[in-house]
Formats: C-alpha cells, structure tokens, sequence
C-alpha cells in the first residue's frame, strides 16, 4: 500500500517502540542542549526524521499522532506531494534572484492567488515577506504611511511575532517580551471580547466589549489619530479567543468611518484552518489589509500582506522588500499547498475534522469538571483548564494532560494568557482513525488530571 515514505505515504498509525523520549532522541536532545541556545523551546522532546500526513516518526522509530500541524503550518500535511514536486522542479531550476533585482513567475502567481482568495470584493495586491513577524511589520507600516497617522490598536491576549515592533503589539510578557524593552510607541491594546472571562458574563459581552472599545479608542487615541485596527479574527496563541458575532464587524465599521484601515491578522487562522479559507469569511468582513504567513506554504518560509490595491499602491517605489521574501522555493512551495487545499478539498475536510473534534472536547466538558471552556472554529479547537467549580486557571492539570498525552505517542499543544489551554490543530489531511485515537488518549489524559 505504501510504496514511497516519503511525507504522505508514511504508515498512518501510532506506534511507540520505545519510551519517550527514546534512547537516540535523548542522546540528540543532550547534543541540542549543549550547542543550541536554552531560549529556544520544546514542546516535545523527540527528534523528528520523517513526517506526513497526521504522523511525526521519531529516530527512534516512535510514530506520533500529531496534533500540532507546526503550530498550523502543514495544514496540507507534512511533504505534501505538490508542494515536494514544486519545491524539487523549482530548485533544480534557480534557488534565489532576489524579486526586486530580477523578477520571477512564482511571486507574481503567488500574489495573483492571494488577491483571489483573501476576502474583500475589491481589486487587491500583495507584497510578500519571510514570516508572520514580517508580514505584521509591513501592514503597519502601509498603514502609517497610508493614512499619515501614527495610532495602531492592538488586543489584550493578541500575537501578532516576537521582533521589536510585534512585541510591543504582542499582549503577553512571559515569554515572549519579559526584558526585551524597550518597546515600539504608538501601539495601543484595548480589551479584547472574551466570551468565558468577560466580567460582564459571556452574554453581556456581545454588547459592552464593541462598546467599552470604541469608547476608549475615541477618548485615549482620537479616531482621527488612528492608522489601524490590527487584530486575529480568532486569537491562536492566546488561547483560541473567538470574539463574539458583531464584534469585529462593528470595528471594521469603525474603521471605515474614522479612515483607519482594519488589519486582519490571519496568520494562524488563514489557509482552511477555520473550515473556511480565511476566518474573516465568517461574518462577510472584508478587512482593508490581511496578513498570512503560517499555513501558506506547506511548511515552507513565506509571508504575505495583501489588500486594498489602493492602499497597497500607496507606497513609494523601494518602500517594502527584503532580500529573501517571497523567495521562489516557497512560492513554488505555496502554489503546491494552495492547489492541494484546493483539490483535496481541505475547506470541507477542516470543518469536518473541527466538528469531530468539538463534539469529542464537549463530551469531554460534560465529564471533567476541570474544562472550563470549549470553543474555537473548524479544525482550531481549545478547551481552557481551571480549578473545578471556579475560572481560576488550572496549570497543573495542564502539565500533566501534556504529558500523558506525549507518553502515549500524541502531541498537543498549549497556548493561552493563562498557560492553561490546549489547543489542537492537527492537519487537515489527518486521517479519522488517527484524529479519533487522538482524541480518545486526550479524554484519558484529562480524566488523569481531573
Ligand atoms: C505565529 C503568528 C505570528 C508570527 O508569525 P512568525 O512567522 O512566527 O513570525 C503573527 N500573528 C499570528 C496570529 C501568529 O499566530
């Protein structure tokens, strides 16, 4: 049945010959700690050597579920086959021109597929970086110089990259800003519409957190200061936050009628994961400028910032580039992923995984008093932990839910303000049975932790 193992043709099972972390990973890891820098984190202490479709295998032959896709990035799997026969045809052919000195199809298709499939009923274009980081630089950057205002609003909870200037945007200190001072001006974080920690109630939220924002944006900014909105239609490292229905219409709104433009960021939420191709798609909004980067390019380096043709034709010629971005392996890279999303209907197979996933998370609520809440959209699902019988956040079970999982041969990952959400994000192209045995061990995991 397998003839190649290559990415996606590789056995899909769990398999554990070994504990984990096995004997050569253990030994790799004492290796990792000695010559890599101890800020760079693990979430799970194994050595890849090959991976595909819903698997990680490990140099110790270990065959591990995973429900991480590289923090959404290989929503198309792991190797994808179109995204390998792009990559190979594309490097034997030339591996770097710089676009700005020498120009290459790939670039000119990737941007023409973006101004496609991004929301927004309105000629776009786009300008393409290196990382998420990058792309979120750049459209505030476009913003400032579009709007000759200097204001951007940002989210409690929100992530938006760890360089100077996404720090500042970025709402968490430990880890990601904790001494990195000092940070970017002109960047203002407004309270974010968090259903389940609303003080006002879940209910009650719907209403005051559009209000009790536009509030503070006209009385501590000015609307005619600000340049933009920049925020994640679903926050992914804060915890799978989905703002309620009318919220991020109602600041899109806002936006347009103080000339300030709304940002999307979509770098987690982009490329199917939300069971639509873009998570804005939900409400109809239409965002005048949209980043994407993550799921882009099944695994490969790429960012994008596409928009308003307008907004994007704002700026002086030699105002954005870079050297490497939108580098033609990636974008040959990207035309591969986009084609698969597309023909492996993964938009369908993402709401598909997500209502499997959802239906197995609120089982699991109904069960174990320490799961506090259930929510996300598509195949981006989260259950945030706390002490049972209160919200306070529950970062022991945490721990060892994480654990359990992992020693049975299945990561997960974890994000949140609180460090006491797991979120899962698997491919789109994990196969049932994987994603149910997944599941199950996870149920196992958290009735250990209860
Ligand atoms: C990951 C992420 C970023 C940063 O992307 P990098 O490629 O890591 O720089 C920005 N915004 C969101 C929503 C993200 O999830």
């Amino acid at each position: 049945m397998y003839q190649t193992t290559h990415g996606p043709h590789l056995p899909q099972e769990r398999r554990l010959v070994t504990e984990i972390p096995g004997p050569k990973s253990q030994e790799l890891i004492k290796r990792r700690s000695e010559a890599v820098s101890a800020a760079l984190g693990m979430s799970m202490p194994v050595i890849v050597e090959r991976a595909g479709g819903g698997v990680i295998i490990d140099i110790d032959g270990n065959s591990i579920i995973d429900m991480g896709a590289g923090i959404a990035v290989v929503n198309v799997g792991n190797s994808a086959d179109r995204v390998v026969a792009n990559v190979k045809a594309q490097v034997e052919a030339f591996t770097h021109t710089c676009f700005m000195v020498v120009p290459y199809l790939g670039y000119i298709e990737v941007c023409e597929a973006l101004n496609e499939l991004t929301p927004g009923k309105f000629k776009k274009k786009s300008a393409l970086f290196n990382s998420g980081a990058e792309a979120l630089e750049n459209a505030v950057k476009i913003a400032r110089r579009f709007t000759k205002r200097q204001a951007i609003v940002v989210f409690e909870h929100g992530y938006h990259g760890r360089t100077n200037l996404t720090m500042a945007m970025t709402a968490k200190n430990m880890p990601y800003k904790d001494g990195f001072g000092p940070f970017a001006p002109e960047i203002y974080r407004m309270p974010m519409a968090y259903p389940y920690r609303w003080p006002g109630g879940a209910e009650a939220c719907e209403r005051e957190a559009l209000d009790e924002v536009l509030h503070k944006i006209e009385k501590e900014i000015g609307g005619e200061n600000l340049a933009g909105i920049v925020i994640e239609p679903i926050q992914g490292e804060g915890g799978f936050v989905v703002p309620p229905k009318g919220f991020l219409p109602g600041l899109s709104d806002y936006c347009k009628k103080v000339g300030a433009l709304f940002i999307a960021d979509e770098v987690q939420t982009g490329f199917a994961r939300t069971g639509q191709m873009f998570a804005c798609e939900d409400e109809g909004i239409e965002p005048d400028l949209i980043t994407t980067a993550k799921g882009i390019a099944g695994g490969l380096p790429l960012a994008a910032v596409t928009g308003r043709a307008d907004v994007m034709d704002s700026i002086h010629g030699g105002g954005l580039g870079g050297t490497y971005g939108g580098s033609p392996i990636a974008c040959a890279a990207a035309l591969g992923a986009i084609e698969t999303i597309k023909e492996e209907k993964l938009v369908e197979r993402s709401a598909k995984i997500g209502q499997m996933m959802r239906s197995a998370l609120e089982s699991m609520q109904a069960k174990y008093s320490i799961i506090g809440d259930v929510r996300g959209r598509g195949s981006m699902q989260a259950i945030e932990l706390v002490k049972a019988g209160t919200k306070e956040p529950n970062t022991e079970a945490l721990g060892k839910i994480v654990k359990y999982c992992q020693s049975r041969g299945v990561l997960i990952l974890t994000a949140g303000t609180y460090s006491n959400v797991i979120r899962l994000l698997p491919p789109l192209v994990m196969p049932e049975h994987l994603l149910k045995e997944a599941l199950t061990i996870l149920d196992e995991a958290v009735a250990s932790a209860v």
